[in-house]
């Protein structure tokens, strides 16, 4: 028996406002249309088990076939099955009832109760590439009737029994709309499958690799007669049992990296370590998180972490959901907690987001800890390439930066790792200065800086390293949360007066000879760059040295990291620097003591110039100068 119904809404038709609603992501119609087909097969299943359906459940593949010649596409799912009153109940009374009202409670708030299947839109999101859909399903109850459906989008359907169908389960075949014939592709098809379906968890057969092959000569046929036939391989598209969904315990080091492979073919660095998530209360989430070994460039993370429902593929744009210093790692995540039809802001609001990227974080930092504690050695070798998520966690994240501070790594220039606690117990006793301040001495660069890092080593000091972008904040940052301790270049001070410990030594040359000398070497260097002061320095120190105030240098490099505003008034500054003069030193002894005026400009200028030297700032026109110079006095 057939029967017509009419749709009891207002709206004549609804593709219009299903086509509004996500027309520029229409693609997803075969997420959600596989995702119903997996739904029905999970579920027979389940009864299957319980005993309640008693069917046989060997091949319970789900297949998807594209005919291009009919320009359909067709799901087909051996699960439940609908009956008529199924089809009258589900599909055609709940989705269709009020179409207009259904699209706008989805639009901007999400009713997790009403979100039954995955994302809301479901079976009607056909509408958005066909201009016809049909049903053709038998229930797997016992007694059941094939039944026949079809609808042009309009509110009027057809609905019929049929006898004609033996197999359990569903037919859904979309009838492509003319502008979205694209749909027909074979590959555009076998790319939204491997998108969206990698992971479900019911087998999915596409055929795609179509071979021609000539059938064997029967008796009495003529070898040219035989035609080749097309054949159709059958291609599994997913991996039902995805490592995530797995315990622990029953993979290893080999199966992690192999999924990492699975989820980024294209990436052969191994990663260097992984964090399995799995969490039931008080929000259900799973997941395989893994650190990647970055390349020295900055590349752009085109291979983010990958956001799972139910194993369906949702998102690769994790913002917000995954803390913004986490970004950069690898791996999926999988919670139906997730609300995922909304909008980006409603997500940041959203109590279970914020839930989840808190617990991410802790369950990074605790992972971090066990393996620092578990093996060092190990820790210090993948420290380098670790220490960017590290810092940058550290400096925007209160509680991470709690934990991260017992097992975060300093490196110094001789290459030692040491933590917080074991660095300042070993440079306490004597990098203490005159007012009980300890003094992190670090460089920047470890070939320009030399001469005042050996000057540091042989003083017994550390020297750290600390040359990347983000170090200057984490600086800054550091020397906010540690307790009386300072941050100082190694050039930013002579030797004596890095770590200030009040120890005078006495000048060899009186201050007014000092008054004396001050105009000659001004006389041979700028003024607007250098400042001219006298220390009493050791003998066995340089009789010039060039050092830059920590507190000027910073604040330029402040200035160049994105000043502007009022600070750009720093940025016209020229770069200053200290001259001093080693009153200690013979050499300059010697060039007071000189008579002759012009070889006493000669000397000066010959010992600054051996400063600027030393700093990298002896350059062109003044360099083949000093060269020159040199030539001539030997
Ligand atoms: P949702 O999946 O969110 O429930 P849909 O509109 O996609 O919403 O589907 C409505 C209902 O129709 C489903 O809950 C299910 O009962 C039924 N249904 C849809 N597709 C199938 C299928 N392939 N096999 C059996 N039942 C189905």
């Amino acid at each position: 028996m057939s029967t017509t119904g009419k749709i009891n809404v207002q709206t004549e038709n609804i593709f219009p406002i299903i086509k509004k609603f996500l027309y520029s992501d229409n693609e997803i119609f075969l997420r959600e249309l596989v995702s119903n087909a997996v739904d029905a097969t999970q579920k027979l299943k389940a009864l299957a088990r319980l005993g309640e359906a008693k069917v046989e459940l060997e091949d319970v593949r789900i297949e998807i076939v594209v005919d291009k010649k009919d320009k359909t596409i067709t799901i087909k799912d051996k699960g439940i099955g609908m009956t008529k009153e199924e089809i009258e109940k589900y599909i055609t009374q709940i989705a269709f009832s009020g179409a207009e009202e259904f699209v706008n409670k989805y639009k901007d708030k999400v009713d997790k109760n009403v979100v039954i299947g995955h994302f809301g839109l479901g079976f009607y999101s056909a509408f958005m590439v066909a201009k016809k859909v049909e049903i053709t399903s038998l229930s797997y109850k016992a007694g059941s009737k094939a039944v026949h459906w079809d609808c042009d989008g309009s509110p009027d359907y057809n609905i019929e029994e049929i006898g004609n169908r033996t197999e359990r389960g569903t037919n859904i075949v979309l009838h492509i709309a003319d502008d979205c014939e694209e749909y027909l592709e074979d590959s555009k098809i076998e790319g939204l499958l491997k998108k969206y379906c990698k992971f479900l968890p019911v087998e999915i057969k596409f055929g795609t690799k179509k071979d021609w092959v000539k059938p064997p000569v029967k008796e009495g046929e003529k070898e040219e007669d035989v035609k080749e036939v097309e054949i159709v391989v059958d291609n599994i598209i997913n991996n039902p049992n995805p490592a995530w969904t797995k315990k622990p315990s029953d993979l290893s080091d080999e199966d992690y990296k192999n999924f990492y492979r699975e989820l980024y073919p294209m990436q052969f660095e191994p990663p260097l370590f992984h964090i399995h998530l799995n969490v039931d209360f008080p929000f259900s989430l799973t997941g395989i998180l893994y650190f990647p070994k970055l390349s020295n460039k900055l590349e752009m993370p085109k291979d983010r972490i990958q956001l799972y429902s139910n194993q369906v593929f949702v998102t690769d744009n994790v913002e917000n959901i995954v803390p913004d210093f986490l970004t950069l790692l690898r791996g999926v995540i999988d919670s139906p907690d997730i609300p995922l039809n909304v909008s980006r802001s409603y997500l940041q609001a959203d109590h279970n987001v914020k839930k989840i990227s808190g617990h991410i974080t802790k369950k990074v930092a605790d992972k971090l800890e066990e393996i620092s504690k578990k093996d060092r050695g190990d820790f210090e070798k993948k420290w380098d390439d670790i220490k960017i998520f590290v810092q940058y966690g550290m400096l925007s994240d209160e509680k991470f930066y709690e934990k991260a501070s017992k097992f975060a790594l300093l490196k110094t220039t001789d290459n030692k790792y040491f933590t917080f606690e074991e660095f300042e117990n070993l440079v306490k006793p004597i990098q203490t200065d005159k007012d009980k301040k300890l003094i992190y001495l670090y460089a920047t660069d470890v070939q320009e800086q030399h001469a005042y890092i050996d000057a540091a080593k042989n003083r017994g000091y550390e020297v750290l390293l600390m040359e990347t972008m983000i170090d200057p904040h984490y600086i800054n940052h550091l020397e906010s949360k540690l307790k009386d301790t300072g941050f100082v270049r190694v050039d930013a001070d002579t030797i004596d007066k890095l770590i200030n410990k009040d120890e005078n030594t006495l000048s060899k040359i009186s201050e007014d000879q000092q008054k004396e000398l001050q105009p000659i070497i001004e006389g041979v260097i700028s003024k607007d760059q250098f400042t001219v002061v006298f220390e009493n320095l050791s003998e066995k120190d340089s009789p010039m040295i060039i050092t830059r105030p920590e507190f000027m240098r910073r604040m330029k490099d402040m200035n160049q990291l994105g000043g502007g505003g009022a600070m750009g008034f720093y940025g016209t500054m020229p770069d200053m620097y200290n001259l001093v003069v080693n009153s200690n030193h013979p050499l300059i002894s010697k060039i007071l003591a000189e008579a002759d005026k012009q070889k006493q400009g000669i000397l000066a200028k010959q010992t600054a110039d051996l400063a600027l030297l030393s700093q990298g700032l002896l350059k062109g026109e003044k360099l083949t100068e000093f060269i020159k110079r040199s030539v001539e006095l030997i």
